[in-house]
């Protein structure tokens, strides 16, 4: 991740660059792409911005300026592809799960992850489910990998001792836990705490990237290398992307340590990263 671009990262590149030879071709536009998540898992209509891009007129028949424009189109659609299932530009969709507010266009997931049993384990041994909470309209959206045992009792996202921690990450910027949203890359706990298995994030991640879409916020915090690696889609350790924005479909992703981590591991350095990354969060968030 350090040293590679993310695909997102290329997809903007290329749409940039895009837009300026369309530009000097007196063609600008918005450059839309495919909303492939809205086709993979049926969940979502896909928005009037991401109509798929015209078919160019044959190569041959086409001034230089406008094939180096098309050989761009082509990096920028094989770049799309590469995000498999996801939407590419931003979470779009201004009018919410069919024109409903954000509250209840969020509790309309909530409602649909509560009577789901894709992953037959963790259907039968949850107590509840935990879809995540918080203010609908949080300009900061934080994401950890999946409920553990109080949160699975109680139905809510980080309320252990790690979501105590949280708390304390979300108050050394002076927000509340009531100013932001929490939720989890799986909304079921995995019996014994272990770590999600792929089928499981797979199957549960639309639920997450629906949520997004309905709360747009400017900022993500992925806590831990589950969510980072997840929403990256990188195998990366998190060690290498961590304490810097990446962009992630029309906001900024801000990878840190996961709070239980930072319980195992009580050391000034690990502390004082945490912070830095939660200082770079707060001063963006202030632009
Ligand atoms: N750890 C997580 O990743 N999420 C929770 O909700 C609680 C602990």
């Amino acid at each position: 991740m350090a040293s590679e671009r993310t695909p997102e990262e290329t997809v903007e590149r290329v749409a940039r660059s895009l837009r300026l030879r369309l530009e000097d071709d007196g063609r600008a536009g918005r450059v839309a792409v495919p909303r492939a998540a809205a086709a993979a898992n049926g969940t979502r209509r896909a928005s009037a911005a991401a109509k798929p891009m015209q078919p160019a007129p044959p190569a041959s028949s086409r001034a230089p300026e406008n094939r180096a424009a098309d050989a761009l189109r082509e990096e920028l659609a094989a770049a799309a592809q590469h995000v498999e299932g996801q939407d590419l530009f931003d979470f779009g969709s201004p009018d919410l799960e069919g024109g409903v507010g954000r509250q209840d266009a969020l509790k309309r997931v909530a409602d649909e992850v509560a009577q789901c049993t894709l992953c037959k384990e963790l259907a039968d041994s949850r107590t509840q489910t935990v879809p995540g909470q918080g203010d609908p309209n949080a300009r900061l959206v934080f994401v950890g990998e999946g409920p553990g045992e109080e949160e699975d009792r109680q139905g809510l996202a980080f309320v252990g001792r790690a979501g105590q921690l949280l708390t304390k990450m979300i108050e050394s910027i002076n927000l509340t836990r009531d100013q932001v949203f929490i939720a989890n890359i799986l909304k079921c706990r995995p019996p014994g705490n272990r770590s999600p298995a792929p089928d499981e994030i797979a199957n549960c991640l639309p639920y997450l990237m629906r949520q997004l879409e309905i709360l747009r916020p400017k900022i993500l915090c992925a806590l831990g290398g589950v969510a980072a690696q997840t929403l990256l889609q990188t195998r990366d350790g998190i060690t290498r992307f961590r304490g810097r924005f990446h962009p992630y479909r029309g906001a900024l992703l801000m990878p840190t340590f996961h709070p239980a981590y930072l319980l195992r591991n009580y050391t000034k350095d690990a502390r004082q990263k945490v912070y830095d990354d939660m200082l770079k969060i707060q001063a963006e968030l202030k632009k």
